[in-house]
C-alpha cells in the first residue's frame, strides 16, 4: 500500500533556508537565496509590475481558460524579446512557441517532446548545474551526461574540457546552454568561445536546449544577454529556448515562460507546435493568464518597456556593484596574495567562490554565513554595508 513510500530527499536550499532562519546573530549573511533583494535585503516587486497589474485591474479582464499555448500576444512578446522582433527565425516563422509554467515547466515540456520524439538520444548537461535540471530530465525519462565546464584551479570556465566533451559525444545529442549567467557558477563563455561552441554543436549535428532565466538581469541589457542564443539562431541552426520571467520581472510566483524552438521551415514549426500543445494538455491543459497578462503588457508597451529595462539595470548594477565592492575589500584586507577577481569576473546573482567543505563549514559556524552544499552564492543576499564583515569571513576561512 502507499504505506511503502519512502521519504524523499530534502531540497537542499530548504536546509540553508531554515539554518539561516533559526540563527539568531545579527551579522549573519544569506548566500542560499533564489531571488533578488534591495539593498536593504528585502523582497522587490518591480514598479513596472505594479503599473502593468493597474492597467490589468482598469481593464477588467476575465478569468476564462487561456488555449492551450497561452496568450497569444503574449507568446509573440516573448518570442520576439529572445531573438528580437526583426529575426529572421520570427520573420520567416519558424519559432514554435507555447507559454510555460515558468522556467522549471517550459524545460519540463521541452524535455517531454525529447523524450517522445528522440526516446534514445541524451542530452547533456554542464557540471555543475542548475541542480532541477537533473530532477526535470530523469522525470522526464531523458538520459543525460555531463559534459567539463567549471575549473575549480581556476574558478573560471574549463573551455578545453567543455568542448572536448561535446565532440566526443555521439552525434545528434541534445545540449543543454545557459544562455547568461551561468547557475551555480556565474561563469559564462565569451561570444569568442560561443562561437567556437556553436561550431562544434554544428559539426556534431546536436540541438542545442538553451535555458534562458536572467534576460536582462544579467548585464542590465535584455539585448546582449540574449547574444548566445541569437548567434546559434543566425546561424540557421535548430534550436529550443526556454524562458522565464521570475528573475528579470521579479514574477516568481506568478510561474510565466516560455519555450520556444526554431525549426528549419514554419511547416515544421507548426507540426512542433502541435505536439508540444498534445504534450500541455495532459500535463496540465492550459498556463495561468496573469504573469502573461503582466509581460505582454510590459515588453507590448513602449514605456513600459523602457521603465523595464531601468530597473532591470538598476537590479544588474546593484549586483555588480556589490561584487565590485567585496572584492575591492578581499584585495585589501587579503595580504596573502590570493586573487579574488573572480567575483567581478563572474556574472549575474550567483558565484562559485571555490570554498572547500571545511571552508563553508567555518563560514556557517564562525560567521553565519550560510551557503548552499556545492558552494554556490547568491550575492543578492549581500548588501554594501556587508562587504567588509563577508571579506573578513572569506579570508579567515579560506586560509585556515
Ligand atoms: N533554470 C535556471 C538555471 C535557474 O536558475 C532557474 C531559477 N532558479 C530556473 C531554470 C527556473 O526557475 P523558474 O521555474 O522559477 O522560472
Amino acid at each position: 500500500g502507499l504505506d511503502s513510500i519512502g521519504m524523499a530527499p530534502a531540497e537542499p536550499n530548504v536546509e540553508v533556508s531554515e539554518a539561516f532562519g533559526a540563527d539568531r546573530n545579527e551579522m549573519k549573511v544569506e548566500l542560499g537565496l533564489g531571488a533578488y533583494r534591495t539593498e536593504d535585503l528585502q523582497p522587490y516587486v518591480l514598479n513596472v509590475v505594479k503599473k502593468a497589474e493597474k492597467l490589468m485591474l482598469e481593464r477588467g479582464e476575465n478569468k476564462e481558460y487561456l488555449p492551450i499555448e497561452g496568450l497569444g500576444a503574449f507568446n509573440k512578446a516573448t518570442a520576439e524579446l529572445l531573438f528580437g522582433a526583426d529575426n529572421a527565425v520570427i520573420q520567416q516563422q519558424r519559432v514554435a512557441t507555447v507559454q510555460g509554467i515558468s522556467g522549471t515547466g517550459s524545460l519540463r515540456l521541452a524535455a517531454a517532446l525529447i523524450h517522445s520524439h528522440f526516446p534514445t538520444s541524451q542530452i547533456l548537461i554542464s557540471s555543475p548545474t542548475w541542480g532541477n535540471h537533473k530532477n526535470i530530465l530523469n522525470d522526464a525519462g531523458v538520459a543525460w551526461s555531463e559534459y567539463r565546464y567549471y575549473d575549480p584551479l581556476t574558478v573560471a570556465l574549463d573551455f578545453q574540457g567543455m568542448i572536448s566533451d561535446i565532440k566526443a559525444a555521439p552525434e545528434g545529442c541534445f545540449v543543454l546552454l545557459h544562455g547568461c549567467a551561468h547557475n551555480p557558477t556565474g561563469i559564462d563563455p565569451t561570444p569568442a568561445q560561443w562561437q567556437i561552441i556553436a561550431d562544434v554543436i554544428e559539426e556534431k549535428k546536436h540541438i542545442p536546449l538553451f535555458d534562458v532565466v536572467y534576460q536582462g538581469y544579467a548585464s542590465g541589457s535584455v539585448e546582449a544577454d540574449a547574444s548566445s542564443v541569437r548567434l546559434f539562431a543566425a546561424r540557421g541552426m535548430e534550436l529550443l529556448v526556454a524562458q522565464s520571467y521570475s528573475k528579470n520581472m521579479g514574477l516568481y510566483a506568478e510561474r510565466i515562460g516560455a519555450i520556444n524552438v526554431v525549426c528549419s521551415s514554419p511547416d515544421s514549426a507548426q507540426r512542433v507546435k502541435s505536439q508540444l500543445k498534445r504534450l500541455a494538455r495532459g500535463m496540465y491543459s492550459n498556463p495561468p493568464v496573469h504573469g502573461a497578462r503582466i509581460v505582454t503588457n510590459i515588453v507590448g508597451n513602449s514605456d513600459l518597456f523602457s521603465e523595464w529595462e531601468e530597473e532591470l539595470r538598476m537590479m544588474a548594477g546593484r549586483i555588480k556593484s556589490v561584487r565590485k565592492k567585496l572584492y575591492e575589500c578581499l584585495s585589501a584586507k587579503d595580504k596573502s596574495g590570493k586573487d579574488w577577481s573572480f567575483f567581478v569576473k563572474h556574472i549575474g546573482m550567483y558565484s562559485y567562490a571555490g570554498l572547500n567543505e571545511a571552508q563553508r563549514e567555518r563560514m556557517r559556524k564562525k560567521w553565519h554565513v550560510y551557503m548552499t552544499k556545492d558552494g554556490r552564492m547568491a550575492l543578492t543576499g549581500v548588501s554594501q554595508a556587508k562587504c567588509e564583515y563577508l571579506a573578513d569571513a572569506f579570508i579567515d576561512s579560506y586560509h585556515n
